[in-house]
């Protein structure tokens, strides 16, 4: 089992990257049914608090991962600091990776119309061979109808790029159609991987900078932001409870 430490009522894995890969190509080996996995950011978690739907989905999943140093400080608040952070484009990275060496078939949904085709050809560039299952953008086709889309390709992976809350509403729903997939949401990934959209530089990531990156260059999502001090307030009250 692997260990959880509850952030504002979502528990939250504790697990190494590494550990956690193997925990896939295990899934593989003797699967007993499908994976569904949430990259947790300050914002996923404080959406689950104002949505009990959402929380439902969220709570679905077999495992919530810390997506980015947020969740890092919320756990070392909370005196039960999680091993690392393990964000969600880099996983979908290793992910890919694996898809290639073990010969899984991979589906891209979500994104703007275009955006999903052209992640897969960076995929495939950067990992020659890796099998696509298929791609569609997260507009056209919702809910039951891409589902039924999706699953008539049998794909092992299926990244759900479609963000908050929406990609884990989907999951949550319709996974039981896709008994033996690993189902991941990936934000705004396909954006980024297929050129469209810049990810922080190394300085920035390595630094725990990413946050103010996409700060400054996408100051839209400032309102969206500001729920970090918000969430990091909410575990101190939390903290504060407990003693
Ligand atoms: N999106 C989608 N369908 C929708 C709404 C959004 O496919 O109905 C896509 C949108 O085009 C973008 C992604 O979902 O590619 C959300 O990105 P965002 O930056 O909000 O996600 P984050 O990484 O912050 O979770």
């Amino acid at each position: 089992m692997v260990e959880k430490i509850n952030i504002l009522n979502i528990p939250i894995s504790n697990i190494r990257k590494e550990k956690f890969l193997h925990k896939i190509e295990e899934h593989f080996k003797d699967s007993t049914g499908n994976l569904f996995i949430v990259t947790a950011n300050p914002e996923i978690i404080m959406l689950t608090k104002e949505s009990k739907d959402y929380q439902a989905a969220v709570l679905n999943a077999d495992y919530v991962l810390p997506d980015g140093i947020g969740v890092i400080i919320a756990s070392k608040l909370l005196k039960q600091p999680l091993e690392e952070k393990i964000p969600g484009y880099e996983l979908l990275h290793d992910l890919l990776a694996y898809a290639r060496a073990a010969e899984k078939r991979v589906y891209f949904y979500g994104a703007k119309p275009g955006i999903a085709g052209k992640a897969a050809e960076k995929a495939f560039s950067q990992y020659p061979g890796l099998q696509m299952a298929g791609t569609m953008d997260g507009y056209s086709s919702k809910g039951q109808e891409a589902a039924d889309k999706i699953a008539a390709t049998n794909p092992d992976f299926i990244f759900v790029a479609m963000g908050a809350p929406l990609q884990e509403q989907w999951i949550a729903t319709y996974r039981a159609q896709f008994p033996n997939a690993v189902l991941v949401g990936v934000g705004g990934s396909f954006d980024v991987l297929s050129g469209t959209l810049k990810r922080a530089p190394k300085f920035w990531t390595n630094n725990n900078l990413e946050w103010l990156y996409r700060l400054i260059t996408q100051p839209t999502r400032a309102k969206r932001m500001m729920k970090i001090p918000v969430f990091l307030v909410e575990v101190l009250k939390t903290r504060a409870r407990k003693k």
